[in-house]
């Protein structure tokens, strides 16, 4: 899957993590915040760290999870739609920088390759550490998936709910985002992609 949305800065983890610091602690400076104060003299550094090995460490494309196939023949010849459900999200919005969170339903119809399900959450998991927009984070993990797994047939069905609506301006914090990416059957097959939303629904 191609990035084109960031570039390479030739930085190292550990150059990022001294740059973002410096820059963070300015920006407390400039709210008035006293960094002599014990209490928040390491918030920059935390904040830093976080960034770059916990929140955004997707955007090292070094950190996309090593994959392992289930090979065994007649398993992929006979099974049918793998689903997983529910799986849980949380990433950053790229234009406030405040979470979103929710889920993340996925399904494939095996043609060549069937993965171990703790890869799918990694793959999910990779897409999510990285500064966001809900429907990119649905198209990537699409287009991944369907790389990875080499069929057409993936569908992706995102809900969140994002903070930067809750914290700003009115305070909604009801709405759920949906957004979707259906792809081959799931897209051109009204009963395949009847049946994913009917799996959808199973408690
Ligand atoms: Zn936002």
């Amino acid at each position: 899957v191609t990035n084109p949305y960031f570039v390479d800065t030739l930085l190292s983890e550990e150059e990022k993590v001294v740059l973002i610091q410096h820059h963070f602690a300015q920006i407390m400076s400039i709210l008035g915040l006293d960094l002599s104060d014990p209490d928040l003299a390491r918030t920059p550094q935390r904040v830093a760290q976080m960034y770059v090995k916990e929140l955004f460490c997707g955007l090292n494309e070094a950190s996309f999870p090593s994959l392992s196939y289930v090979s065994d023949e007649s398993c992929r010849k006979e099974q049918g739609m793998v689903f997983i459900k529910d799986a849980s999200i949380k990433s950053m919005c790229e234009h406030h920088f405040i979470p979103f969170f929710g889920t993340a339903s996925v399904a494939y119809l095996p043609y060549k390759k069937v993965i171990g399900l703790s890869k799918i959450h990694r793959i999910i998991d990779h897409f999510c550490r990285r500064p966001q927009i809900q429907e990119r984070l649905t198209v990537q993990i699409a287009e991944s998936l369907m790389k990875h797994l080499e069929t057409e047939d993936v569908a992706v069905i995102i809900q969140a709910k994002h903070l930067c609506v809750f914290l700003r301006g009115v305070g909604e914090d009801q709405s759920t985002t949906v957004t979707t990416a259906f792809h081959g059957k799931f897209e051109k097959e009204p009963y395949i992609q009847d049946s994913f939303y009917r799996n959808l629904l199973i408690k």
